[in-house]
C-alpha cells in the first residue's frame, strides 16, 4: 500500500491542477493523508499543514490491520477482466459500451495490495491500469474470450467485471460502408457467455464472481445470473453511478444467500470493501 500525506501552500494544494493528481493518484490506489489547517511555514493561512504524526500512524495503523487480515488473499492467483469489449463493424467503425474499466481496474489494485497474484485481462477503458499486475490487452468478446480461458488454467479466483457485449456483428464489412440514403440494417447475434462458460469448466476450487448492470428488478435478476451462471457470486452495481463514474454503490450477492449493500464511495474504497467480503469465500 502506498501512503502520500502532502504538505504545502494553501494555494498550491488546492490550485486545480494538484486536484487533478490527487484524484488520479487515488484512483490508483494512492491513500492520502489530508494535510491540517493552520499557520503554513510560508507565513499563509489555511490547508496545507503536514498531518499531525499520531493522524498519520493511526492511518498506516488502519490499513496495516486490513492487509494483515486479508493475507487469506496472499499468493491467490486472481484473474480481473475490466473495460468494454468492442465489436468492429467496418475497419474504421465499431459498436461498444461507455465503460471506464475502473472498478476493474481497483479491484485489480485492491487485490494485489492484499497480496495477491493478478492478472489484468482490460478491454477498451479510459484511465490509467495498475502497476505491479500481468496485464492482457483486449479488444473484442472473442479475444477476451480467449484470455480468460487461458488465465483460467492458472487462476484460484475469476471476478469479471468487465463490461462484455452480449450481442456481436453477425459479419464484418471489408471496406468501410458507404453513407447511402437508403440507410443499413446492422444484425446482431448473441456473443458466448464467458463467465458461464468459465463456470461450466472451472476446476474444484476455483471461484467465480461476476458483475451486473440492471435497469430495473436488480436483485431479482442479479440471483437469478448467479444461478443461470453457476457461480459464486455477483456484485449488482448501481445503473447510474457504476458505468463511467469513479463512484459506485453496489449490492453483493452470494450463490450461499449472503447479502451486503456496499454504500456509495469510490471505486477504490468498493473495491477493498467487495475483495474483504470474498474473503469468506476463499476457504
Ligand atoms: O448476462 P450479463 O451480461 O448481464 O452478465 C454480466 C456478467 O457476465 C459480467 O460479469 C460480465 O463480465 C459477464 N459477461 C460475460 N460474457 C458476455 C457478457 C457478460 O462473461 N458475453
Amino acid at each position: 500500500p502506498i501512503f502520500a500525506a502532502p504538505a504545502m501552500n494553501v494555494e498550491m494544494w488546492k490550485n486545480q491542477a494538484t486536484r487533478a493528481n490527487v484524484a488520479t493518484l487515488r484512483e490508483r490506489g494512492v491513500r492520502f493523508i489530508e494535510p491540517e489547517e493552520g499557520a503554513l511555514a510560508c507565513g499563509e493561512i489555511g490547508a496545507g499543514r503536514l498531518a499531525e504524526p499520531e493522524r498519520i500512524v493511526a492511518a498506516l495503523a488502519e490499513v496495516l490491520a486490513r492487509v494483515e487480515s486479508g493475507s487469506k488473499w496472499s499468493g491467490r492467483r486472481v484473474l480481473i477482466t475490466a473495460g468494454g469489449t468492442e465489436e468492429p463493424i467496418d475497419p474504421v467503425r465499431a459498436i461498444g459500451n461507455r465503460s471506464s474499466g475502473r472498478m476493474g481496474i481497483a479491484l485489480a489494485s485492491a487485490a494485489r495490495d492484499l497480496g495477491a497474484e493478478v492478472e489484468l485481462i482490460l478491454a477498451r477503458h479510459s484511465v490509467a491500469p495498475p502497476a505491479g499486475v500481468v496485464l492482457h490487452s483486449v479488444r473484442t468478446v472473442e479475444e477476451m474470450r480467449a484470455a480468460v480461458e487461458e488465465g483460467m488454467e492458472r487462476a484460484d479466483v475469476l471476478i469479471m467485471a468487465a463490461a462484455v457485449s452480449d450481442f456481436v456483428p453477425g459479419s464484418v464489412a471489408e471496406e468501410k460502408i458507404k453513407r447511402s440514403e437508403a440507410g443499413f440494417t446492422l444484425r446482431l447475434e448473441p456473443a458466448p457467455d464467458i463467465l458461464a462458460e468459465a463456470a461450466r469448466d472451472r476446476r474444484p476450487g476455483q471461484i467465480l464472481v461476476g458483475f451486473a448492470l440492471e435497469t430495473s428488478r436488480g436483485e431479482e435478476r442479479a440471483l437469478a445470473k448467479i444461478e443461470a451462471k453457476g457461480i459464486d457470486g455477483i456484485v449488482l452495481n448501481d445503473p447510474v453511478l457504476a458505468l463511467d463514474g469513479a463512484e459506485n454503490e453496489v449490492v453483493l450477492l452470494t450463490a450461499a444467500g449472503d447479502r451486503w449493500e456496499l454504500p456509495r464511495a469510490p471505486k477504490s474504497e468498493i473495491a477493498r470493501e467487495i475483495l474483504g467480503r470474498l474473503t469468506a469465500l476463499l476457504g
